[in-house]
């Protein structure tokens, strides 16, 4: 939606030396709608709006609005960093979307300061609040972990799990962008985590269904929530990969962690008819690699940072 964004985490997006968009560059919402028509002729089924902060963005509730009417669409959800949802979540359910992801890497006020850089835990909290008194479900909540910084948090994110319907969902820390605070040390793998986990009780496995994604679902005994585990370092899943990313300034991207990127604004705004842009759209799904190396990647070299790219 755009490569704005209220918080300054320290693992998104730099403080330094960040480019932003002129507004010029950035689709307007009749591309992004056309964009998506077009992608519902190849079999897309399902949209997830991110960025940046969506809810940043002018009219952002319209775009959503105009999003689930869009007939063949069966599933929008939304990834937010929750700051400005208090005011947003009633408009937002009423347009049409049930399902939201909230980035909450951490329960403690200082630490929350810490990682984003902005005071807005309790801001986050009340929209959290929000979210779930208005009915969506699931409210997911994005935990990425790093070693020495959230690791100690992890019997309090199982505990809100048991406590809350939420479903808490621990994502391996990758190497994005340039200028990346990541490092080996910091990274933690899912493995261990869940080892953390089960010292509090077993975990029973949850069975896939049509909209997990990537996540691997467990859930500990008599919970309301759940526990999702993203891997994309430890165990990938590039084969079962089925995502398309498409950036603030028009971009597809296959792959998250590579900087190949098919652009398709210059042909929408060069006034191609919808069947030229299902071939460009048939060019990025060929361009998606059989793997990403992020495993073995020197930091830096996925360069977007991933405030540019969208979670
Ligand atoms: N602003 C929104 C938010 O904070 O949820 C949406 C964009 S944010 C880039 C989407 C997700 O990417 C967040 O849950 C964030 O924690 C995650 N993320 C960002 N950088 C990451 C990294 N280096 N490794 C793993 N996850 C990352």
């Amino acid at each position: 939606m755009t490569d704005r964004c209220n918080l300054r985490c320290i693992y998104c997006r730099p403080v330094k030396d960040l480019k932003l968009l002129d507004h010029g560059d950035i689709l307007r919402y009749e591309e992004i709608l056309d964009v998506i028509r077009v992608a519902t002729g190849l079999g897309i089924r399902k949209v997830r709006l991110t960025g940046g902060e969506p809810l940043l963005r002018k009219n952002f509730v319209h775009l959503v609005q105009s999003v689930c009417r869009i007939p063949q669409i069966e599933d929008v959800s939304i990834t937010t960093n929750g700051v400005l949802l208090e005011g947003f979540a009633g408009s937002l359910y009423e347009a049409g979307v049930r399902r939201i992801n909230i980035s909450l890497d951490t329960l403690n006020h200082l630490k929350y300061t810490k990682i984003t850089r902005r005071e807005c835990f309790d801001d986050v909290w009340r929209g959290l609040q929000v979210a779930e008194a208005v009915g969506f479900s699931p409210i997911k909540l994005n935990v990425v972990t790093m070693r020495g910084i959230n690791d100690d948090e992890v019997a309090r994110f199982a505990e809100l799990s048991v406590r809350k319907p939420y479903h808490v969902r621990f994502i391996e820390y990758m190497p994005i962008g340039l200028n990346s605070t990541w490092t080996t040390e910091k990274y933690i793998s899912s493995d261990e985590i869940r080892s953390k986990l089960e010292t509090f009780g077993p975990l029973y496995k949850i069975p896939h269904s049509l909209h997990d994604g990537p996540a691997e679902r467990y859930q500990f005994a008599s919970a309301k929530g759940e526990i999702g585990f993203i891997s994309p370092i430890s165990h990938h899943f590039c084969p079962s990969c089925n995502r398309l990313r498409l950036t603030a300034d028009g971009n597809l991207r296959p792959c998250l962690l590579a900087d190949d990127e098919v652009d398709i604004k210059s042909p929408l705004r060069g006034g191609c008819t919808h069947d030229d842009l299902r071939s460009v759209f048939q060019q990025a799904i060929a361009r998606k690699p059989e793997r990403h190396y992020a495993e073995i990647l020197e930091k830096g070299q996925c360069l977007r940072p991933m405030s540019m790219i969208g979670g």
